[in-house]
């Protein structure tokens, strides 16, 4: 990929973005993740010097690779891959800005014994499997305001900011609406949360229009 694709993709990217924020209203602020999974640390320089700062990726051993490459970027570094448990205390000394994907009560368990070891804390998302298909991860909608409620309770090293979910993997778009709406719905149920994550390179709009205020972008902005 050339600098000057990265940055055209950039550009359409955020006119997108602001025309879609603006149907919502005025004050609805999204903040747009570049997901560099598939991408070297040179794209994601690129990108930061056209003013990204957020950029994520979905394995703790490639976050810390272009970490260390990129150290000198005051970059806002995002985890929202599925978190395996021998990991976790890698990722906690990644200290990412926002971890997008925790999936269970288990996990959450877990990464707070982890922290607490640790003496640290890590701002977190609950992830939802709004499209109650198997290959995702994510808590049953059902359950979400439920575990929400409890890992605020009982894990208090997980400062957890909002919800995050993956739109329905589908051609069909009010599948995908649906699953928007019930993340959507699960957020406003859910005391202190203030992130909504969900949209990706092919729905992102479709997210906006319907409460996202965080989108998770790859492959639009790196091809
Ligand atoms: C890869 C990935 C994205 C970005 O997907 P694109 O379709 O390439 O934009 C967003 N969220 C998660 C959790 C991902 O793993």
């Amino acid at each position: 990929m050339t600098q000057n694709q990265a940055i055209e993709n950039l550009d359409k990217i955020i006119t997108k973005i602001e025309f879609s924020r603006l149907q919502v209203s005025d004050h609805h602020i999204v903040q747009l993740v570049a997901i560099s999974k598939y991408s070297e640390a040179s794209d994601i320089k690129t990108l930061y010097e056209a003013g990204q700062r957020a950029f994520g990726e979905n394995k703790v051993q490639d976050l810390k690779e272009k970490q260390e490459i990129l150290k000198d970027l005051p970059i806002a570094w995002h985890f929202v891959g599925s978190l395996q448990k021998n990991k976790i205390n890698n990722l906690i000394d990644c200290n990412p800005s926002l971890m997008h994907s925790l999936d269970s009560l288990e996990l959450a368990q877990e990464l707070d014994k982890k922290l607490k070891v640790k003496n640290k804390t890590m701002r977190c998302l609950l992830q939802i499997n709004s499209a109650y298909e198997e290959s995702k991860s994510g808590v049953d909608p059902k359950e979400a305001v439920s575990i929400y409620k409890q890992i605020q309770e009982k894990y208090t090293n997980i400062k957890l900011q909002g919800i995050m979910s993956i739109g329905a993997h589908s051609e069909d778009s009010t599948k995908i609406l649906e699953s928007f709406q019930i993340t959507r719905a699960i957020f406003n149920q859910c005391d202190g949360a203030t992130i909504c994550s969900m949209g990706m390179s092919g729905d992102f709009e479709l997210a906006i229009a319907n409460g996202s205020n965080m989108i998770r972008v790859g492959s639009a902005l790196f091809k």
